[in-house]
């Protein structure tokens, strides 16, 4: 998976094409991510002690990871990612349509 943490994407299939947002949450094994406002799920609960009117409680449900592209930080377009070796052991993540990194220097 070449997203990370923090990114910007852009969904691009399925009912929540076209948001964006921030990715929250990477899980790779699943090729799952969770995007902060896309893919809510409202669910109505019963009345319980706790909450005695019951009522509807929103859960932010991930999505697949093929099911969106990277807004590049640098040159705002969704892209694809290519992965630029520095040497043997250090990669770095660049649009493929600007060429620059893709990094976010924040967090
Ligand atoms: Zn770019």
């Amino acid at each position: 998976m070449k997203l990370k943490k923090g990114d910007t994407v852009l969904v691009i299939t399925g009912k929540n094409k076209g948001k964006t947002g921030r990715i929250e949450q990477v899980s790779p094994k699943i090729n799952q991510i969770l995007v902060t406002g896309v893919n809510i799920i409202k669910k109505h609960t019963r009345p319980t002690k706790k909450n005695p009117h019951g009522g509807i409680i929103q859960i932010n449900k991930p999505i697949s990871a093929s099911n969106v592209l990277l807004l590049c930080p640098r040159c705002n377009k969704p892209t694809r990612v290519g992965i630029k070796m520095l040497d043997k052991s250090k990669k770095l993540r660049i649009c493929k349509k600007c060429k620059e990194s893709v990094e976010q220097w924040t967090n």
